[in-house]
């Protein structure tokens, strides 16, 4: 469009502007107020991403919080099961030595194993761990001489 035709548009809406076009003004305003609008999402947009990035360090902290929590646990979990395993090892070596039921020693009637009656000498004694475990005992309670 050549340059005099673009001034005499522009002089046509500045003369509808002077003479109050209603159409203009209207056109005018709802410019106006879409720049508003635009701001306004803009500036909330802002705010919005500034509450996530809150939230998001708020998360991540906690996160760090319950990774230390879940390292003691399972660290705790860990010495537990040790300490059962070993006690584990220990009764069996004692029953063993008894030649008692491992799982009740006889203290429990409804005990798969053994019905109530596996206390000691209901089964075989290993004698090495007899002789090991029971043995200096039985010698020091009585006064035996070996
Ligand atoms: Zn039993």
């Amino acid at each position: 469009m050549p340059k005099h035709d673009q001034l005499e548009i522009l002089r046509s809406m500045l003369d509808s502007l002077k003479s109050g076009n209603p159409d203009l003004k209207q056109m005018i305003g709802q410019m106006s107020q879409h720049r508003l609008e635009t701001k306004r999402d803009a500036a909330i947009s802002s705010e919005v991403i500034r509450r996530l990035r809150i939230q998001n360090k708020k998360l991540q902290h906690q996160i760090l919080v319950l990774k230390d929590r879940l390292k003691e646990k399972t660290a705790r979990t860990n010495n537990l099961a040790t300490q059962i395993s070993e006690l584990i090892r220990l009764r069996n070596i004692l029953s063993a030595a008894l030649g008692s039921c491992s799982s009740c020693w006889g203290e429990n009637q409804q005990c798969p194993d053994c019905s109530g009656n596996g206390s000691a000498g209901w089964r075989p004694v290993n004698k090495r761990l007899f002789n090991i475990h029971v043995l200096p005992i039985v010698v020091k309670l009585y006064g035996l001489k070996k």
